[in-house]
């Protein structure tokens, strides 16, 4: 035990917690260096422990960090040397970062490529969280791309130093609002656009490729003291030659959010058949992790009901098996299981289904494989 007024004080958390709360540091300048540390520490631990924000920092870092994660090899690899420029082809590279080869236009949607991500101010690459899959190829043998479509700036959907590795002369960078001030110079090319502007749509001449921003049930990013001008979030709609992809980066399935990202008292119903305009989509790219955060994500059923009501004809769930973003115990495992049972159920389950490249099915994209088109309607009236 301690002696009261030797060096080696050691204060209760108590004390320490009443130091805080009332500001009352008489005690400072007696107080030795190393047990005045000491009292701070605590004293912040115990602050932080009482609240939720630090329960789920620790149990991220204990998830990432801690516990040791064996890191997954995918079981396929996408060769897109290989790809057709007159077809629709993609893979998921894991997360929310999808390739596509939209009939000769090199599309990547919230490109992360390396071992970890994690807000630039307080981690970067370094120290952030890790990749639980390895990356289905190595980036430098990604094709040219012509654009990289931001769904917002939360740090698991826009990472600088993936968009620095893509950047090129010839590279168009497609993000929502007030999100250009955040890229840092990493490409000379970036269009915002916002459904909040009504600066939503943007053809790309000359390849064709037209893109269509509009509203998901989600937030930005707000940067300190610009509270007023959070960065947006957008889902895409991505056209050309008749083919329609449609890309939500991270939504909820109410809108528990205002059009800045701030939480509303009430979520509201929304009826996501008229998110669009009603027409068919060849490919929906929906995510289905993480969904215990029900005021921004969706569960695997919810999924399903919107790619019913938006009329996805082939369904790409991500945002899964790549990041710990939620600890285990709180995340629906495999949820990706859960979708197929839905639909399965529905007597849907082809939607799932990847059309490979070396002619087999597959009946999930899991991370590497290749999918190609076949448009539906064709196939539908084949079967
Ligand atoms: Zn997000
Ligand atoms: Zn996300």
């Amino acid at each position: 035990m301690t002696t009261e007024g030797t060096a080696t004080d050691f204060i209760t958390p108590d004390q320490a917690v009443e130091s805080v709360h009332h500001k009352v540091i008489p005690w400072r300048s007696k107080m030795p260096n190393a047990a005045h540390n000491r009292l701070w520490i605590i004293a912040l631990a115990l602050l932080l422990f009482t609240t939720g924000c630090s329960r789920y920092a620790v149990e991220m870092i204990r998830d990432n960090k801690l516990r040791h994660q064996p890191q997954l090899t995918p079981n396929h690899t996408p060769r897109p040397q290989t790809w057709r420029n007159d077809e629709v082809t993609w893979s998921w590279l894991g997360h929310a970062t999808v390739l596509i080869n939209l009939q000769g236009s090199w599309i990547i949607t919230d490109p992360v490529l390396f071992e970890r991500i994690g807000p630039p101010e307080a981690f970067d690459n370094a120290f952030g969280i890790r990749r639980i899959t390895k990356l289905p190829l190595a980036p430098d043998r990604l094709p040219a791309i012509d654009t990289v479509l931001i769904s917002h700036a939360h740090y698991d959907h826009l990472d600088l130093p993936s968009l620095k590795f893509l950047a090129s002369n010839n590279l168009l960078v497609v993000a929502p609002t007030n999100t250009t001030r955040l890229l840092d110079n990493v490409t000379s090319s970036v269009i915002e656009l916002g459904w909040q502007t009504g600066e939503q749509r943007y053809l790309k001449q000359p390849d064709g490729v037209e893109i269509t921003a509009f509203r998901v049930e989600h937030y930005g990013f707000f940067p300190l003291g610009k509270r007023k001008a959070p960065s947006g979030f957008n889902g895409y709609l991505i056209e050309k030659n008749g083919v329609r992809v449609v890309f939500l980066g991270d939504t909820s399935f109410q809108r528990h959010r205002n059009a800045q990202g701030f939480l509303l008292k009430k979520p509201l119903a929304i009826d996501w058949s008229k998110k669009l305009d009603g027409q068919r989509n060849d490919l929906c790219i929906i995510p289905i992790g993480d969904s215990y955060y029900r005021q921004n994500h969706i569960s695997p059923a919810e999924a399903a009901n919107i790619a019913g009501a938006i009329r996805c004809d082939n369904i790409l769930p991500i945002h899964y098996n790549t990041f710990i973003l939620t600890p285990p115990n709180k995340s629906v495992e495999n949820p990706q299981a859960v979708l197929a049972g839905i639909l399965q159920q529905a007597k849907e389950q082809y939607r799932l289904q990847c059309a490979n490249d070396n002619g087999k099915s597959l009946p999930l994209a899991e991370i590497g494989a290749t999918c190609i088109l076949r448009r539906s309607r064709q196939s539908h009236s084949q079967q």
